[in-house]
Formats: structure tokens, C-alpha cells, sequence
């Protein structure tokens, strides 16, 4: 009986890797036809990710393209599978990932990869995908990644707790220095009032973080290593850090541009202090006082 059923009804798609090579070959053939040949193309489900859908890489004259683990989720509409492959054929197009000549110097700089879909009449799927991803993403992820968010956020509260020990301590930096100390720096480097807009805070960083500064794109936040709170390290290099994604952020990110505005600004001696400071001194202060190790 149960035979009969299942052959008189008609089989959910189940998503696996077969099957998501089999969208991979439609969307070639409909969407790219025209598009050379550059490595072989492996797809595959990656892992489940909040924020990244997939990926395009080269390796050993291969291509692998990585989609979300959790599009094999019948929930997910399969237009995101599909404006996902075609990002990432985008890319490939590109010269990224696919042994291909480079067409641009940047990925996504421009809105090329939204301009080629369109092109390719693709911006419906990538339309529709976007759509569902507004209104129904973030409660989906919640709902299928309970087990992630609770790890990261056990992890989380352990190393404010080892953190805190530095951060709290009296005498230490503050965060509300360091937004006066920026406030100083957007003026020296002539920045108009409010620009750039970001804020600054402590990083608890992990041991693996080197940096002494990161940029949080997302959250549009500066988080300074948080052993700068120790008023060991030198206050030039704090403000170092501070001038530089000042500039930045504002300017550009070549090295060059940045270096030039901070001689302009009169920081150029306070540059090469620091600089010669992190050289000199950060890796052997971080083993000696990180907090978590
Ligand atoms: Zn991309």
C-alpha cells in the first residue's frame, strides 16, 4: 500500500548534493550559456551559516562553490538556492574562483555581480530571494540554529567574565576615553563634525586576534584590542589606532593615502612611534597578559 502511495504522489525534492548539481546545470544552461569554460565546477552544501549563503573558490584547477547548509531546508524557497548559484556564477564569469580572465579588480565593488543577474535575466529570481530573505530569514535561522547561538553566546559570557578582570580594573582605559580621544582625532585629521560615524569599544578578543584594532562592518564598530585598556601600552598607540581607521574610513585603504594624512595632520612621528612600539613590543606583551590562555 505504502508503494502505491508514494508512486501516485508527487516526491518532495530532496535536497542534496545531487540535486543542487542538477540546479547548478540549469542555471548554466539557461543563465550562461555563453560564459567560457574555465575550472570544472564542484558544488556541495557547506555549513550552516547566519550570514554568508555561499562561496566561490579555486582549488587544484577546480572550482567549489559552497551553498548554506541550510537552503537543504525544504522551508527555503528554491528562487534563494537559485539567486545564490547565480551569484556565485557571477563571480565565476568574473574571473573569480574559475581560472578565468579577471574582469574586475573587486568582487562586488560597483554592484557588478547585481548588474551581471540583471543581465542574465536573473533579477526576478534574485528579487523574489531577497524578499523572503527580508521577512523570513532571520526567524528561520533563530528557529533551525538554537544549538550555534546558545555555544556562541556560553562562549561569549566566559571571556567578558576573563575580560573583565582588564577592563574593570581601576585605572584602566575606558571606553568613554577612547570616544573623546577619536573625537579629538576626526578633528586634528580636519574630518567635518560626524564623519565617519562609528563607534568605538573594547574588543574581547580571542587569543587567535592579533590586530590591535578591528573594523565590525556590520555593526559599523571599531573594537580596540582590549588589552589597550592597560595603561602600559603607550598612549600613542592608542591614538594610532584611532587616526588610523579615522582616515580610513573616510579616505581609503591604502597605506600610502593614510600614511600621508597623518604627516599632514602632524602625526607622523606619533606613526612611526607606534608603529615601531607594535613591532617592538605587542607580541610579547599579549603572551604575557592575555587573558585568555
Ligand atoms: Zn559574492
Amino acid at each position: 500500500m505504502e508503494q502505491i502511495a508514494a508512486a501516485n504522489s508527487e516526491p518532495l525534492p530532496f535536497r542534496d548534493n545531487a540535486w543542487l548539481a542538477g540546479r547548478l546545470t540549469e542555471i548554466r544552461a539557461v543563465h550562461f550559456a555563453d560564459v567560457r569554460n574555465g575550472y570544472p565546477i564542484d558544488i556541495r552544501f557547506g555549513t550552516r551559516a547566519r550570514y554568508r549563503f555561499g562561496s566561490i573558490s579555486a582549488r587544484n584547477g577546480r572550482t567549489l562553490i559552497l551553498i548554506n547548509a541550510l537552503f537543504s531546508d525544504p522551508a527555503v524557497p528554491v528562487a534563494v538556492i537559485d539567486a545564490t548559484i547565480g551569484h556565485e556564477m557571477a563571480h565565476y564569469t568574473h574571473g573569480y574562483g574559475s581560472g578565468l580572465p579577471r574582469l574586475y579588480a573587486e568582487p562586488h565593488r560597483g554592484g557588478v555581480v547585481e548588474k551581471e543577474l540583471a543581465r542574465r535575466g536573473l533579477a526576478q529570481v534574485e528579487h523574489v530571494s531577497e524578499e523572503w530573505r527580508k521577512a523570513n530569514w532571520e526567524a528561520f535561522y533563530e528557529s533551525r540554529c538554537q544549538d550555534i547561538e546558545t555555544r556562541k553566546s556560553a562562549r561569549t559570557d566566559i571571556a567578558a567574565d576573563q575580560w573583565s578582570g582588564i577592563l574593570l580594573k581601576p585605572g584602566a582605559r575606558t571606553e568613554e576615553e577612547l570616544r573623546i580621544q577619536l573625537h579629538k582625532t576626526l578633528k586634528r585629521i580636519g574630518a567635518r563634525a560626524g564623519e565617519p560615524v562609528f563607534e568605538v569599544a573594547w574588543l574581547h578578543a580571542t587569543p587567535r586576534q592579533a590586530g590591535l584594532s578591528y573594523w565590525y562592518h556590520r555593526e559599523k564598530v571599531l573594537r580596540l584590542h582590549g588589552l589597550l585598556a592597560d595603561r602600559r601600552i603607550p598612549d600613542f598607540v592608542v591614538e594610532f589606532e584611532l587616526a588610523y581607521w579615522a582616515i580610513r574610513l573616510r579616505t581609503s585603504s591604502s597605506w600610502e593615502v593614510i600614511q600621508r594624512a597623518m604627516v599632514a595632520a602632524g602625526m607622523g612621528a606619533l606613526a612611526s612611534n607606534a608603529l615601531a612600539w607594535r613591532r617592538k613590543s605587542w607580541t610579547a606583551f599579549k603572551k604575557r597578559n592575555h587573558p585568555l590562555r
